[in-house]
């Protein structure tokens, strides 16, 4: 297994959609096993081809408290149910996170990499990272689903704690990147945007992003 190098924003790798495979070709394995290897030295929940550099349509998903990951070939979201506001990060986007809206629940077809089906029905961090996942795949970021423009902060100046101002947070906000919220807490939706400098790359983008 080896350590791909990430795609960032403004990387237009990031903004192409992915190619769905029309069968599981025999490179696919070890792509996938770097990509896991990728995403848990990135300390991610997921990672989308897209974010190192390949069109192919595959994502892997693995929650903190999953033993192995979930490998999902021309993954894609059949059913929403509900919508709710979540905090969200992306390694791509490193060093932000936002309020996005995302669905209360989903359900998910994919392929294995042994070519069977996969159905899955899911909530909470699961779903928000197949809604993630399939997002990057169809050249989709979470930018683009923010609750409103200003809801993106840089980490450790999130809205809501304009008293701790140039406090950076330890390990969980990383860890929470590729979306994982922070554990129960959400940013208050009225919060101040003072700090807020958001990636020009939202939907009617200005100049290119080029991150902290
Ligand atoms: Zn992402």
């Amino acid at each position: 297994m080896a350590v791909l190098p990430m795609r960032f924003l403004p990387d237009p790798v990031l903004r192409r959609p992915a190619q769905k495979l029309t069968k599981v070709p025999p490179g696919l394995k070890q792509m996938t096993d770097d990509m896991i290897e990728t995403m848990h030295v990135q300390q991610g929940v997921g990672l989308a081809a897209n974010q190192i550099g390949s069109l192919q349509k595959v994502a892997v998903i693995q929650l903190p408290d999953w033993t192995e990951a979930l490998v999902l070939i021309n993954p894609e979201i059949v059913k929403r149910e509900g919508e709710l506001e979540l905090e969200e990060g992306c390694l791509s986007i490193p060093g932000y996170r936002g309020l996005v809206k995302r669905s209360v629940r989903v359900r998910a077809r994919a392929i294995g990499l042994d070519g069977k089906v996969i159905r899955i029905k899911a909530e909470g961090l699961l779903a928000q990272a197949l809604e993630h996942e399939t997002d990057h795949l169809n050249g989709t970021l979470y930018i683009d689903r923010l609750v409103a423009r200003d809801k993106i902060w840089k980490i450790g100046y999130r809205p809501d704690e304009e008293g701790h101002e140039g406090h950076e947070h330890d390990g969980h906000e990383h860890h929470a990147s590729e979306g994982a919220p922070g554990p129960g807490d959400s940013p208050s939706p009225d919060g101040s945007s003072a700090c807020v400098d958001p990636p020009a790359d939202a939907p009617d983008a200005g100049p290119p992003f080029r991150g902290p």
